[in-house]
């Protein structure tokens, strides 16, 4: 039966369509192009474009192909957009989930992974955080995704037909080792991607904010995962899913932590280039430290990451950035 993924043209939706291709998998990509590229779906992924809420592009999805599981990527991702527009967060990402839970349920769609974050857990304290951890999100974006697993999880509850995954990242960066897919969407809010764009030229350098949290050396710490990786943790709840596992809400983090200095020291030891670095306020809702502890992904999922390494990360990010501007030089000279 075929996989669905919703947001398939997006930065880890694609990843993901290239893990299920590499997989041999059927896989059908629906996208509304808010973020996503449409150069970023292969050619030979059937897309549907438009909203995934949409029943009536769900209808011509569903007429087509056997959809067995949805991968479900689309939504919104900025905290502190959510800050502002906190309804188009529950829109995106809470109530348009629903609908997509009760169309797919209503045609006997079995299971179905979610797109969660570690922002459920709002300020974790200093240790790597588990799943069984207080959930007290500090953003509409981090409440948008708590309420959905919560939806997830009554739904479930009550219809057990029906499995699920949510996956709760932490900060993805990277891309694909093979230059496949990587991060392209216009506007980036997150450090390393942001870091690879001062180190390519692309801006004029970096702001760190905040260097007096309660941290070694002042910055916030963070717990970044290669993207491939975390495509590799879907596919393994997929097949715990598959194989009649239980629905399941798992980290997707490394345990490792970096403070923003140190990833700013890194990008500008793999570049080899000195971009500009100023010191700004805290960003508002900024926790001092998240860092997962996966052990339930590693031990119950038979998640084994491959690319846990900070340098890797980056040298793939940077790769990537220099792809982006080989492809507008490219564009442009048509
Ligand atoms: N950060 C920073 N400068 C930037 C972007 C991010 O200092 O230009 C910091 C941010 O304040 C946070 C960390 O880098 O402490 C990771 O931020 P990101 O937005 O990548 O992910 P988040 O953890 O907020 O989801």
């Amino acid at each position: 039966m075929a996989v669905l993924v919703t947001g398939g043209a997006g930065y880890i939706g694609g990843h993901m369509v290239l893990k299920l291709l590499d997989e041999n998998e059927d896989v059908v990509v629906i996208d509304d192009f808010s973020t996503g590229q449409e150069w970023a779906v292969p050619a030979q992924v059937p897309l549907f474009r438009g909203d995934m809420a949409d029943r009536s592009i769900l209808d011509a999805i569903y007429s087509e192909h056997d959809i067995g599981s949805i991968l479900h990527f689309s939504g919104s991702i900025v905290v502190s957009e959510s800050v502002d527009l906190p309804l188009k967060y529950y829109r995106e990402n809470s109530c348009k989930t629903l609908e997509l839970i009760d169309y797919a349920a209503g045609k006997q769609t079995a299971h179905f992974i979610y797109s969660s974050s570690a922002a459920v857990y709002g300020a974790p304290g200093l240790e790597p955080v588990t799943e069984t951890a207080p959930s007290a999100p500090e953003s509409p974006y981090g409440t948008s995704k708590l309420v959905t697993e919560w939806m997830l999880r009554d739904f479930a509850a009550s219809n057990p037909a029906f499995r699920y995954a949510a996956l709760r990242y932490f900060n993805v960066a990277g891309a694909d080792p093979l230059m496949r897919a990587g991060q392209s969407s216009g506007v980036s809010t997150h450090l390393i991607k942001i870091a690879a764009e001062a180190a390519t030229g692309k801006r004029d350098g970096l702001q760190i904010f905040g260097d007096d949290f309660e941290t070694p050396d002042g910055t916030c710490v963070r717990d970044y995962i290669h993207v491939t990786d975390l495509a590799d943790a879907h596919y393994c709840a997929l097949r715990h899913l598959r194989a009649g596992g239980p629905s399941v809400v798992a980290n997707c983090g490394y345990g490792s932590g970096y403070s923003v200095r140190q990833v700013v020291d890194a990008v500008k030891a793999v570049s080899g280039v000195d971009f500009k670095v100023t010191q700004a306020p805290r960003r508002p809702g900024d926790a001092a430290m998240i860092v997962a502890d996966s052990t339930f992904a590693r031990t119950k999922l038979g998640w084994s990451p491959e690319l846990d390494n900070l340098e890797t990360i980056i040298r793939h990010a940077l790769e990537w950035e220099h792809k982006l501007i080989d492809r507008q030089i490219e564009t442009s000279a048509k």
